[in-house]
């Protein structure tokens, strides 16, 4: 386990104590980010370990290494100096660590903190790579008796962030910080333990104050969502794979819930990833057992997969892999998580004789034809690509055409059921309404398979059109439910319980 460090980034001394205090039971050190205090602050901060009552590391980072000091190297040096000063036999008035770059070599320095004890955290940062010189690096800073090594470095794509992984395997045990920076690098922050990290840095960013690194996460998030006082070095790891908006996706709260709920010692961790293969690649360097895969690699991931499930090889796309023995078995949970939220929404048994737009034509989208194939409605599919649409209507016996006004006549035929399943209004996503040009008339029923945010423009529009309205949230409960059968088994907690509808959509009665 990884002791939870807050790194503090307010403008002033009295704000950082305001900030510690939100979060003092959750933390178990502070980094005191003098970099970000006023100037006029930066040479105050002797007595801060008194003020604060827990562990504090001391840290002025210069900007080249992630951190906001511009000013010369000997002013950092008398501020560093001052704050160490005046030792006092109490070590807890002391700083408990400090942290020297690895060309910060002042013997002086180094003397009082051996005689005081306040140990040393050696490191070294790149914000731009993974440096090519790793291994001296890390043999440099290792070599002092006493300290501890730190390396925060900046993966540029999946493929580097699973060599990132593999290389820390190979590395003897001893205390020491390895972190990754930026999208890539964001699953070592949670993986802190897994990687031997003695630390695990965290912003108080839940308290309005600006994030000490890239990829740093709030206390709050890190213990009630994932767990980090829990996770050991021996925690399964199951990964979510997709790109790099899904640091923002709910099935983090969902998985980790319902793993704390069934006492099982596992973590569902984010892997922001460039590609299908980048993130076989970290997920596997990770040990990961499974993973849920989301846009826009549910198709992509199909060629790389050992086997199929047959909901996998009829729709053509994969929202769920597991690990075997010899490889990845996929499967597709979408369906399954579809087809229960949209029969509930319309308190209906089947879709006989209903008519639905199906609006979008990838991964989403073919689980959605496959539950109105299967459930005997008539469809329409209108996407951007129009041979995606073309296509997946055919294997479905509907019709299709683009999503813009020329499609006016069809979708007033066909708006019993509208289902809007392309990534546009969605968080971190492209903005706007894909139906900007169709006029509700109040009568049709409207699915969006975004959840996130709760209502998009375009589920907005219809609901003030009068049209009942479901997003995409009991999918997302009913899917990630069934992925837990798949990689633990047995029955899911409540967890996976999604509030229920207010009511059922009118005019669509069996
Ligand atoms: P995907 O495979 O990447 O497909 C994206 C779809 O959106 C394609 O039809 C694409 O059209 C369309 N699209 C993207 N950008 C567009 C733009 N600017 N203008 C018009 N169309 C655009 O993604 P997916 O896996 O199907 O997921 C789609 C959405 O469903 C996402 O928002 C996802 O979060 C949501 N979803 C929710 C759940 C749930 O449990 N609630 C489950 C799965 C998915 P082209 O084919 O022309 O590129």
């Amino acid at each position: 386990m990884s002791a939870i460090c807050l790194s503090l980034t307010g403008k002033t001394i009295a704000e950082d104590l305001a900030a510690l205090e939100r979060y003092r039971d959750k933390v178990d050190l502070v980094e005191l980010r003098v970099d970000w205090l006023n100037p006029e602050e930066q040479f105050l901060v002797r007595n801060f370990p008194s003020l604060a009552g827990l562990p504090v590391i001391l840290t002025v980072r210069r900007r080249s290494d992630c951190g906001v000091f511009d000013e010369g190297e000997g002013v950092r040096l008398v501020i560093i100096a001052k704050a160490l000063s005046y030792a006092r036999s109490d070590n807890r008035a002391n700083f408990a660590y400090v942290d020297l770059e690895d060309d910060f070599h002042v013997p002086a320095i180094e003397d009082t903190c051996r005689i005081f004890g306040t140990r040393i955290i050696r490191s070294h940062h790149d914000p731009d790579r993974i440096p090519a010189s790793i291994d001296r690096i890390w043999g440099d800073l290792c070599q002092e008796p006493g300290v501890i090594p730190k390396l925060a470095v900046t993966p540029r794509s999946s493929a580097e962030l699973a060599s990132l992984i593999t290389w820390t395997k190979t590395l003897a045990p001893r205390e020491r910080i390895i972190v990754g920076m930026g999208d890539f690098g964001y699953p070592t922050r949670i993986m802190a333990a897994h990687l031997g990290s003695t630390f695990s840095y965290s912003s108080p960013l839940q308290a309005g104050m600006p994030m000490a690194a890239p990829g740093h996460l709030d206390p709050d998030n890190f213990i009630s969502i994932y767990r980090e006082k829990e996770v050991t070095r021996k925690t399964a790891i199951y990964a979510l794979a997709g790109g790099r908006s899904i640091t923002g996706s709910r099935s983090p709260a969902l998985h980790n819930g319902a793993f704390r709920s069934a006492g099982i010692d596992a973590v569902y961790i984010p892997f922001p990833s460039d590609s299908a293969a980048g993130f076989l690649a970290a997920i596997e360097a990770s040990g990961a057992r499974g993973a849920a895969v989301t846009v826009p690699y549910k198709e992509e991931i199909i060629p790389l997969l050992e086997s199929a499930s047959s909901d996998v090889e009829v729709i053509g796309a994969c929202n769920t892999i597991k690990r075997t023995a010899t490889g990845w078995e996929g499967f597709n949970t979408d369906i399954n998580g579809f087809e229960r939220s949209l029969l509930e929404f319309l308190g209906r048994q089947r879709l006989d004789g209903v008519r639905a737009t199906l609006v979008g034509a990838g991964g989403a989208a073919k689980a959605v034809a496959a539950v109105l194939s299967r459930n005997g409605a008539s469809g329409l599919i209108l996407n951007r690509s129009i041979a995606k649409a073309r296509s997946l209507a055919q294997k479905h016996g509907f019709l299709w055409g683009p999503v813009d006004d020329r499609s006016l006549d069809l979708i007033t035929e066909y708006s019993d059921l509208i289902i809007q399943s392309t990534s546009v209004g969605m968080a971190g996503g492209s903005p706007g309404d894909p139906l900007e040009w169709y006029d509700f008339n109040g009568r049709e029923a409207v699915f969006d398979l975004i959840y996130k945010p709760e209502r998009t423009q375009f589920l907005e529009r219809a609901a003030r059109s009068g049209c009942r309205v479901c997003n995409g949230y009991a999918m997302l409960c009913y899917q990630a439910a069934e992925q837990f059968r798949i990689w633990v088994g047995g029955q899911p907690p409540a967890d996976y319980d999604p509030p229920q509808p207010e009511a059922q959509a009118p005019g669509l009665k069996e």
